[in-house]
């Protein structure tokens, strides 16, 4: 059986980062342990399974990492959701609201076609701006969200009401 919580020791609470009063989760002892690393992307794939997934769809930089890993594990393709003038072809792009300013992501505007279903995915879901705008992205392409799955939701963060309408929110582990 494969217990989640067995993965909470994986993740290392850094304080005060990127600055003072946050505790920042950091993935990365996760990422560096082989079985953890498995179990993390199985957890995240699984409730998705023989959903007819065709797309799996990641922002950078982390998104990419467990991204293209549950692609592969429901044999579906992965798009890349990245920074401004990052992807050469022809892109729609979104800006969204950060604590201090505004930040914008695009993706490619052939990356997806109308009603394919598509996974959202991300290591976290904190305030939930960048998922929502990742969600607001495909779906302004036309695709057919069937849902989002994260390593970690910080719950005291109410992510989820920010990301409503899209409510097929999986988290592996919350806080
Ligand atoms: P949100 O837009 O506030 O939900 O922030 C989520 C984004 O910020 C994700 O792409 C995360 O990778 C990143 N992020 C925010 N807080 C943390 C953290 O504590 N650990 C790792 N990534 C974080």
């Amino acid at each position: 059986m494969m217990d989640p919580k067995s993965l909470e020791q994986l993740i290392r609470n850094i304080p005060d980062y990127p600055k003072p009063g946050v505790q920042f989760k950091d993935i990365t002892p996760l990422l560096a342990d082989p079985a953890g690393l498995a179990m993390a992307v199985e957890l995240m794939a699984s409730p998705f399974r023989g959903k007819g997934i065709e797309l799996v769809c990641g922002a950078e930089s982390r998104g990419f990492i467990f991204g293209t890993a549950i692609a592969q594990a429901l044999s579906a393709g992965f798009i890349p959701i990245r920074k401004p003038n990052k992807l050469p072809s022809d892109t729609a792009a979104i800006t969204y609201d950060l604590e201090y300013g505004t930040d914008t992501l695009e993706i490619h505007k052939d990356a997806i076609k109308p009603k394919q279903k598509v996974l959202m995915v991300d290591d976290l879901l904190a305030t939930g701006g960048t998922m929502k705008a990742c969600c607001d992205l495909v779906d302004g392409l036309g695709g057919n969200i069937a849902g989002v799955t994260v390593l970690i939701e910080l719950n005291f963060l109410n992510g989820r009401n920010v990301l409503a309408p899209y409510d097929n929110v999986h988290p592996v582990l919350q806080y």
